[in-house]
């Protein structure tokens, strides 16, 4: 058990970034992770063991190498460190993966895996293969703070945020299932990384940016900046930021193209007008033409889908000059959830009218629905009993035990 309080965000509704301290937690059995060190702290957790500096720097290298280009999870494998440094190494170290509970496969190829943290905590990740590319689509949280009014994972009420460890663990852990080692630069079938699972990503914005640091380290899996994409639902104070520091491609979760319908099924829109996301956007570093911004827009029947609402959509995207691509979800239903999609016919005209005026507006096909993996579906078979049932549970637990 790994005892990581300093990854709990145990605070529901609460929208303001936590600042996540950063330091080298043992596990209970007192060995140091290594999955999720940045290259310096790795080095650091050696020359911390009593290496000298010029042994932890070489021995830093040779860890990295096996641990992200090959994939190794034994210390015993890695052939050019010595038979005596090996089990010195195993003492202090470990390196982890994601502890799977359950992994599922859809008929349409789509694969979603129920992970769960050293502390019990669960979430999901999912793999959506396609013909040209294979994608990942990796979770930042234990749930979310915000609760968008047709996202199931919002409705989850515990959140914690994943460390560097276990969000670069996905990616490890998809790279083991698909047989993926050592990391080629050709032929991958795990081709692309959006952070679009359970969270929000800015609001976890270190892990986030380190985790993402080591996926794109080119002496590692090596994957590049303009093959991962960050979603976010408008968390303007650090769309900048994140430019800046992660530079990977940025998607927003826009969704309605006034504030009143916005603060209805955005509630972070309340804090951060839309004008602002779009000035932000217009801001983002990097962004051009060749690397456009994706605005996601979830189709809700006759909340946020009309021919008004399209051509305003258009507007406000020439309005902000924006490099823009406009990515159409269909609502993916959940029970209990308070819209409906809207009908293919009034998507495609939606569609039309935005593709029209010059902008890619494509209608995503929901993948892995079966196996509720597809958008906004995300939310851990745990979580979906409620406080009722799990104090019955408690309490049946309890009898059992006399
Ligand atoms: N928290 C981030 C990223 C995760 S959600 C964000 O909100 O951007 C990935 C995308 O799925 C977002 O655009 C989100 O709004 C959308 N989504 C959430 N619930 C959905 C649902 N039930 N049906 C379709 N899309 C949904
Ligand atoms: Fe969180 Fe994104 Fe879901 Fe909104 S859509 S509740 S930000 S995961």
């Amino acid at each position: 058990m790994q005892t990581a309080p300093a990854f709990s965000m145990p605070i529901p509704g609460h929208i303001d970034p936590v600042p996540v301290p950063r330091a080298l937690v043992p596990r209970s059995d007192g060995r140091i992770d290594l999955l999720g060190l940045s290259k310096p702290d790795l080095r650091m957790a050696l020359e911390t063991s009593q290496l000298d500096p010029k042994q932890a720097k070489l021995r830093a290298k040779q860890l990295w190498h096996w641990i992200y280009n090959r994939g190794v999870t034994d210390f015993s494998l890695m052939t050019d460190i010595s038979k005596t440094m090996q089990p010195w190494l195993e003492q202090r170290f470990t390196i982890s993966r994601p502890q799977v509970v359950e992994a599922q496969v859809s008929t349409d190829g789509t694969r979603k895996w129920l992970l769960r943290t050293d502390d019990g905590n669960d979430y999901e990740m999912v793999f959506i293969p396609d013909a040209d590319r294979g994608t990942l689509c990796v979770s930042s949280q234990v749930g979310c703070t915000l609760n968008c009014r047709f996202c199931h994972t919002g409705t989850m009420r515990l959140v914690r945020n994943l460390s560097p460890s276990e969000i670069v663990g996905q990616v490890m852990l998809a790279r083991d299932a698909l047989g993926e080692w050592p990391s080629q630069p050709e032929g991958r079938m795990l081709t692309n990384i959006v952070m679009m699972g359970m969270g929000e990503p800015l609001y976890n914005f270190d892990n986030v940016r380190d985790g993402l640091k080591i996926v794109m380290d080119g002496d590692g899996i090596g994957l590049s900046r303009r093959r991962i994409t960050l979603s976010t639902s408008g968390v303007v104070p650090l769309m900048a930021r994140a430019g800046e520091e992660i530079s990977v491609n940025l998607a927003v979760s826009l969704h309605a193209v006034t504030n009143e319908i916005r603060d209805e099924i955005v509630p972070i829109n309340r804090k951060y007008k839309l004008e602002e996301v779009l000035q932000a956007c217009a801001d983002y570093p990097g962004a051009n033409n060749a690397r456009r911004i994706t605005f996601e827009y979830v189709m809700l029947k006759d909340k946020n889908d009309s021919d008004a609402d399209a051509r305003e959509l258009v507007r406000l995207l020439k309005l902000y000059d924006l490099p823009a691509k406009v990515n159409l979800i269909p609502f993916n239903p959940w029970p209990g959830a308070p819209y409906e999609c809207s009908t293919p016919e009034r998507i495609k005209a939606f569609s039309n009218i935005v593709f029209d005026a010059g902008i890619s507006a494509p209608v995503r096909t929901p993948r892995g629905r079966d196996i509720d993996a597809a958008c906004g579906q995300l939310k851990t078979a745990s979580e979906k009993k409620t406080r009722a049932e799990l104090d019955r549970l408690a309490e049946e637990k309890q009898a059992a035990l006399g």
